[in-house]
């Protein structure tokens, strides 16, 4: 016994080391080439770049958010890069009926849809809770109802191209976070909503992947302008992560973790040293600057 176990856990070790290793270079541009793909909160950020990446890779892209004149810029320079084709939709996902018109637009506009990308999120405070019930509610229904709202609509058109849902969360959505405590609650109930969902798949036999994105601190200009003074860490840049999280998406992927090291590893602590990494959480921030509640 003794020596089989000596040859077998190192064998499975290897074996699950190579499974995780081809299965991070697998990815192939041609893989998403006139995939129709609608991307979320695409005017700025992580979706922007999103947007530009399937645009070099030839899909056809829908993007969606408030700022018309903005979105209109991304589509002329998605068209320029190469995109199969590139429409807009613009308006707020604060309106249930708007979110359900994007995946309606997708299926007049495209025919079908091959990959929902759920990014948007809408403005919150950074610093200490202010106790706002409000905020909270109008945070829910942007950054988490209207991801369900879409991914109800799209799903028949998903089953049948056997496609993909990509969702956009991070950290704060699988560690308490101080100082966003609105924003990590919309993200906690994101991956409740999705591993759930993503089980009843499983059983079903419901071939449709998602793809729950766990990110660290990005470049973003919108996190760079609220939190950048305030963290200790430096930002991971945005091309990059709009690219991991499209070829995690491709691969379909369970969960893609971008920096690896910087939110993967950590998080490896959270059921057998949970204090210990909300110190490490904790120590990541500069406090001075924060007014107390
Ligand atoms: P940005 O602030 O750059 O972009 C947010 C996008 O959402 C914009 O296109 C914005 O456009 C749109 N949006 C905002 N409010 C609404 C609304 N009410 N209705 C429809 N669209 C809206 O965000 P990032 O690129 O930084 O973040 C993208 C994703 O990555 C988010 O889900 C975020 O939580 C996640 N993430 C980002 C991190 C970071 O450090 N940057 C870290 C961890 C996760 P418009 O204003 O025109 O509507």
């Amino acid at each position: 016994m003794g020596r089989l176990q000596k040859i077998l856990i190192p064998f499975l070790g290897l074996v699950l080391a190579f499974w995780f290793y081809s299965a991070r270079d697998n990815f192939k541009p041609e893989m998403l080439k006139g995939k129709r793909v609608i991307v979320t909160g695409a005017s700025t950020g992580i979706g922007e770049q999103m947007a530009y990446h399937l645009a070099r890779m030839g899909a056809h892209i829908l993007i969606t958010a408030r700022t018309e004149a903005k979105l209109q810029k991304v589509v002329k320079r998605c068209l320029e890069l190469g995109a199969a084709s590139a429409r807009y939709v613009s308006g707020t996902m604060e309106d249930m009926a708007f979110a359900e018109h994007v995946v309606k637009e997708a299926e007049t506009l495209l025919g079908g849809l091959d990959m929902l990308i759920l990014n948007h999120v809408g403005t919150s405070y950074f610093g200490y809770f202010n106790g706002d019930v409000g905020h909270v509610r109008k945070l829910l229904e942007i950054n988490f109802l209207s991801y369900v709202a879409m991914t109800v609509s799209a799903l028949p058109m998903l089953k049948q191209s056997e496609g993909s849902i990509v969702v956009v969360s991070s950290m704060a959505g699988k560690v308490g976070f101080p100082f966003t405590v609105p924003y990590s609650a919309t993200k906690f109930a994101l991956d409740g909503f999705f591993s759930s969902l993503r089980q009843e798949f499983s059983i079903q036999s419901i071939n449709v992947s998602i793809t729950l994105c766990i990110l660290g601190f990005i470049d973003t200009e919108s996190a760079v302008r609220a939190a950048a003074h305030l963290l200790l860490v430096a930002p991971s840049p945005r091309a990059e992560c709009a690219l991991e999280i499209l070829k995690g998406a491709a691969l379909r992927r369970r969960e893609l973790y971008y920096r690896y090291g910087a939110t993967r590893l950590p998080l490896l602590l959270r059921d057998w040293a949970g204090e210990l990494l909300d110190y490490l959480v904790r120590s990541r921030y500069r406090l001075d600057g924060l007014k107390r509640s």
